[in-house]
């Protein structure tokens, strides 16, 4: 079998930080599959196939571009931000464990890409310097029980928690419900970063104490960055927007 699958991350949205590795894939294939605004940020190739499609059917899509390949296509399946974060390449793993045995011998790759969570703490200084995790807060794919168990642990283990698919039309009330969790167990004062469309045009980042926070500051292009015990807010001049940062150092400098 000849054809190839290379799941592609495209990284937040500004051209500047996509990988010359991933321009290099886009390029060379054949068919490109994916959410449509996706495929949109790619230009057009003369030659090359677009087969965009709805947002709600991963796993569908992953079988596609592994059939287009096992026809001997060289398939980019593109995906936002990094393709292993909460997106394509798991779908396009999953597929191949549970699908055609053909599939395993395809070449299937993988390009990273800027995860969301990092390129919104670059935007406002060194949030995620010390330990941190990642959660969806999405339970389409799993039940609400694990999200809240795995929040709960998260917290109390004190790391910075980084939220993505915070909320959306068809899941409103979650993010409600993490944000009384952090408050039960996180100080009021406790940094929360609201990054929205992050490295794109409509950009907006706010910075606000826990006990300032509502749900409704999110929407489903927001990522959420909920501090640790020792993150800290820099205060800058008037106008200025603050610095944050969790320290690594824990102990007493000599
Ligand atoms: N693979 C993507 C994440 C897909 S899940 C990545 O690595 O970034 C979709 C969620 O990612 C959104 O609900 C939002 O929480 C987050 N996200 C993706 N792009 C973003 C951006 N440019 N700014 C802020 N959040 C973003």
């Amino acid at each position: 079998m000849t054809g190839l699958v290379t799941i592609v991350g495209l990284g937040p949205g500004d051209p500047r930080f996509l990988t010359p590795a991933a321009v290099e894939a886009l390029a060379a294939a054949t068919d490109l599959v994916g959410y449509g605004p996706y495929i949109d940020r790619v230009p057009e190739q003369a030659g090359q196939r677009r087969h965009s499609s709805d947002n709600r059917v991963e796993l569908d899509r992953a079988r596609f571009a592994l059939d287009l390949a096992a026809q001997g296509a060289r398939v980019a399946v593109v995906s936002g931000g990094d393709p292993g974060v909460f997106a394509m390449a798991a779908a396009v793993f999953e597929a191949v464990d549970n699908g055609d045995p053909a599939w395993r011998s395809l070449d299937i790759r993988v390009e990273p890409g800027i995860t969301a969570m990092l390129a919104a703490a670059a935007r406002v200084g060194a949030p995620l310097g010390g330990d941190f995790c990642s959660m969806s807060l999405s339970d389409n794919l799993k039940p609400w029980e694990v999200v809240e168990t795995r929040l709960r642990a998260a917290l109390n283990a004190d790391f910075v928690v980084a939220l993505y698919n915070p909320i959306s039309s068809a899941r409103p009330w979650q993010l409600g419900a993490a944000f009384k969790i952090v408050a039960e167990i996180r100080e009021p004062d406790t940094p929360i970063i609201l990054a929205r469309a992050v490295m794109r045009p409509d950009e907006r980042i706010r910075i606000l104490p826990l006990s300032e926070v509502e749900a409704s500051m999110a929407d489903m292009s927001t990522v959420v960055i909920i501090g640790a015990s020792t993150t800290k807010v820099i205060e800058r001049p008037e106008g200025e927007a603050p610095y944050v940062y969790t320290p690594r150092f824990y102990g007493v400098r000599p």
